[in-house]
Protein backbone atom coordinates (compact mmCIF):
# COMPACT_ATOMS: atom_id res chain seq x y z
CA UNK A 1 0.00 0.00 0.00
CA UNK A 2 2.47 2.29 0.93
CA UNK A 3 5.43 3.73 -1.43
CA UNK A 4 8.96 4.76 -0.99
CA UNK A 5 10.27 7.94 -1.99
CA UNK A 6 13.62 7.27 -3.87
CA UNK A 7 14.35 11.19 -2.99
CA UNK A 8 14.02 11.14 0.93
CA UNK A 9 13.32 7.47 1.53
CA UNK A 10 10.28 7.59 3.71
CA UNK A 11 7.01 6.04 3.19
CA UNK A 12 3.49 7.70 1.78
CA UNK A 13 0.52 7.71 -0.03
CA UNK A 14 -0.02 8.52 -2.91
CA UNK A 15 -3.46 10.51 -2.08
CA UNK A 16 -3.07 13.37 -4.53
CA UNK A 17 -3.85 14.25 -7.94
CA UNK A 18 -1.32 11.75 -10.07
CA UNK A 19 0.00 15.06 -11.87
CA UNK A 20 1.22 15.90 -8.67
CA UNK A 21 3.82 13.46 -8.56
CA UNK A 22 6.81 13.16 -10.05
CA UNK A 23 7.97 9.36 -10.86
CA UNK A 24 7.68 7.73 -7.76
CA UNK A 25 8.78 10.87 -5.52
CA UNK A 26 6.71 11.64 -2.59
CA UNK A 27 4.10 14.96 -3.20
CA UNK A 28 6.81 17.06 -1.65
CA UNK A 29 9.85 16.14 -2.79
CA UNK A 30 7.99 15.74 -6.48
CA UNK A 31 7.03 19.77 -5.80
CA UNK A 32 10.93 20.75 -4.89
CA UNK A 33 11.85 18.17 -8.35
CA UNK A 34 9.70 19.88 -10.27
CA UNK A 35 10.64 23.15 -9.15
CA UNK A 36 14.44 22.31 -9.69
CA UNK A 37 13.39 21.11 -13.46
CA UNK A 38 11.41 24.73 -14.29
CA UNK A 39 11.04 26.06 -17.56
CA UNK A 40 13.51 28.41 -18.40
CA UNK A 41 11.05 31.13 -18.72
CA UNK A 42 9.92 30.44 -15.87
CA UNK A 43 13.10 30.32 -14.07
CA UNK A 44 13.10 34.19 -14.28
CA UNK A 45 10.29 34.82 -12.09
CA UNK A 46 11.55 32.77 -9.29
CA UNK A 47 12.37 33.89 -5.90
CA UNK A 48 14.48 32.91 -3.74
CA UNK A 49 15.21 34.50 -0.75
CA UNK A 50 16.53 32.51 2.87
CA UNK A 51 15.17 29.01 1.77
CA UNK A 52 12.01 30.33 1.04
CA UNK A 53 10.38 29.88 -2.68
CA UNK A 54 8.42 32.47 -4.42
CA UNK A 55 7.21 33.11 -7.65
CA UNK A 56 5.99 36.23 -9.46
CA UNK A 57 3.17 36.25 -11.38
CA UNK A 58 1.86 38.38 -14.16
CA UNK A 59 0.08 41.73 -13.37
CA UNK A 60 -3.24 40.76 -13.27
CA UNK A 61 -6.50 42.26 -12.14
CA UNK A 62 -7.67 38.23 -10.39
CA UNK A 63 -6.48 37.37 -7.21
CA UNK A 64 -2.84 38.11 -6.33
CA UNK A 65 -0.62 36.53 -4.46
CA UNK A 66 -0.01 38.47 -0.49
CA UNK A 67 -3.11 40.18 -1.33
CA UNK A 68 -1.59 42.36 -4.04
CA UNK A 69 0.81 43.53 -1.46
CA UNK A 70 3.87 45.49 -2.92
CA UNK A 71 7.74 43.79 -3.34
CA UNK A 72 10.99 44.83 -4.90
CA UNK A 73 13.19 42.44 -5.33
CA UNK A 74 16.78 42.70 -6.07
CA UNK A 75 18.50 39.31 -7.94
CA UNK A 76 21.93 37.93 -7.11
CA UNK A 77 21.86 38.15 -11.56
CA UNK A 78 21.64 42.07 -11.31
CA UNK A 79 18.02 42.79 -11.81
CA UNK A 80 15.91 44.93 -9.80
CA UNK A 81 11.80 44.40 -10.49
CA UNK A 82 8.78 45.24 -8.66
CA UNK A 83 5.99 43.17 -8.05
CA UNK A 84 2.60 43.41 -6.61
CA UNK A 85 1.87 39.28 -7.69
CA UNK A 86 4.32 37.50 -5.40
CA UNK A 87 3.40 34.07 -4.60
CA UNK A 88 4.74 32.23 -1.95
CA UNK A 89 5.27 28.43 -1.97
CA UNK A 90 6.90 27.40 1.22
CA UNK A 91 10.38 26.63 2.72
CA UNK A 92 12.29 24.36 0.58
CA UNK A 93 13.13 20.58 1.88
CA UNK A 94 16.68 20.60 3.64
CA UNK A 95 17.59 18.41 0.82
CA UNK A 96 16.60 20.63 -2.31
CA UNK A 97 18.43 23.65 -0.84
CA UNK A 98 21.37 22.98 -2.60
CA UNK A 99 19.73 23.08 -5.81
CA UNK A 100 17.65 25.41 -5.06
CA UNK A 101 20.24 28.09 -3.82
CA UNK A 102 18.99 31.48 -3.09
CA UNK A 103 19.27 34.13 -5.99
CA UNK A 104 17.40 37.09 -4.54
CA UNK A 105 16.89 39.56 -1.32
CA UNK A 106 14.13 41.96 -0.95
CA UNK A 107 14.42 45.15 -0.48
CA UNK A 108 13.28 47.36 2.04
CA UNK A 109 10.36 49.85 0.74
CA UNK A 110 9.03 52.54 2.40
CA UNK A 111 5.12 52.23 3.90
CA UNK A 112 3.65 54.13 1.56
CA UNK A 113 4.81 52.28 -1.04
CA UNK A 114 4.14 48.82 0.59
CA UNK A 115 0.03 49.56 -0.54
CA UNK A 116 -1.44 47.41 -2.85
CA UNK A 117 -1.23 48.20 -6.72
CA UNK A 118 -4.48 49.41 -8.03
CA UNK A 119 -3.55 50.03 -11.55
CA UNK A 120 -1.53 47.49 -14.02
CA UNK A 121 0.23 49.45 -16.84
CA UNK A 122 2.67 47.22 -17.81
CA UNK A 123 2.62 44.39 -19.81
CA UNK A 124 3.80 41.88 -17.34
CA UNK A 125 5.84 42.85 -13.80
CA UNK A 126 7.60 46.34 -14.06
CA UNK A 127 11.52 46.04 -14.30
CA UNK A 128 13.12 48.73 -13.06
CA UNK A 129 16.69 49.79 -12.42
CA UNK A 130 18.93 50.06 -9.41
CA UNK A 131 16.79 51.96 -7.24
CA UNK A 132 19.41 53.60 -5.17
CA UNK A 133 18.94 57.18 -6.87
CA UNK A 134 15.39 57.05 -6.83
CA UNK A 135 14.78 56.49 -3.23
CA UNK A 136 17.09 59.52 -2.86
CA UNK A 137 15.45 61.88 -5.00
CA UNK A 138 12.54 60.72 -2.95
CA UNK A 139 13.83 60.84 0.17
CA UNK A 140 15.20 64.52 -0.75
CA UNK A 141 11.36 65.24 -1.44
CA UNK A 142 9.91 63.55 1.56
CA UNK A 143 12.57 65.50 3.68
CA UNK A 144 11.41 69.05 1.52
CA UNK A 145 7.99 68.01 2.54
CA UNK A 146 8.74 67.58 6.23
CA UNK A 147 10.28 70.98 6.68
CA UNK A 148 7.79 72.89 4.91
CA UNK A 149 5.45 71.29 7.60
CA UNK A 150 7.51 71.72 10.73
CA UNK A 151 8.32 75.14 9.32
CA UNK A 152 4.36 76.06 9.26
CA UNK A 153 3.90 74.64 12.15
CA UNK A 154 6.19 77.05 13.73
CA UNK A 155 4.42 79.80 12.32
CA UNK A 156 1.42 78.53 13.36
CA UNK A 157 2.68 78.54 17.22
CA UNK A 158 4.39 81.90 16.47
ZN1 LIG B 1 10.11 12.26 -0.70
Amino acid sequence: MNNICPSCKKPFIRNHTPESYLDENCFDCSFWLKKITMPEEDEKRRVIVAGQHYMMGANTSGPRGFGGKRFVINFNDGRTVETCNLWFQGEISRQFRARLPDNARFIPIKMEKMKMCDFFDVEDWMIIGPLSEDLSEEEKNQKQIEDDFNQEDDDTVV
